[in-house]
C-alpha cells in the first residue's frame, strides 16, 4: 500500500472522520482522497456512515473509518 494510503488508513482506524479532515491531515485534495479511499477499500473493510460525528472536527455528516482486523 502506498505511503499516503497507509497514512490515511491509520488516521481513520476506529475513528470516524469526514473527508475535509482527511484532506487537512494528509494534504491531499478531494480527488486524491477519494481515490485513496477506493484503494483502501479493496484491501480493508472500509466503513461509511452518512449521519455520524467526525471525531476530528465534530461535524455530523458522512464519515469513513476502518475496523481493526479481527
Ligand atoms: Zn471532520
Amino acid at each position: 500500500m502506498p505511503e499516503r494510503a497507509a497514512l490515511m488508513a491509520v488516521l481513520i482506524l476506529e475513528r470516524p472522520m469526514c473527508l475535509d479532515c482527511m484532506e487537512t491531515k494528509t494534504g491531499m485534495d478531494r480527488h486524491e482522497t477519494e481515490a485513496y479511499l477506493q484503494r483502501i477499500r479493496t484491501v480493508l473493510h472500509l466503513r461509511r456512515s452518512h449521519g455520524d460525528r467526525c471525531r476530528m472536527c465534530g461535524t455530523v455528516g458522512t464519515v469513513y473509518w476502518l475496523m481493526q482486523p479481527a
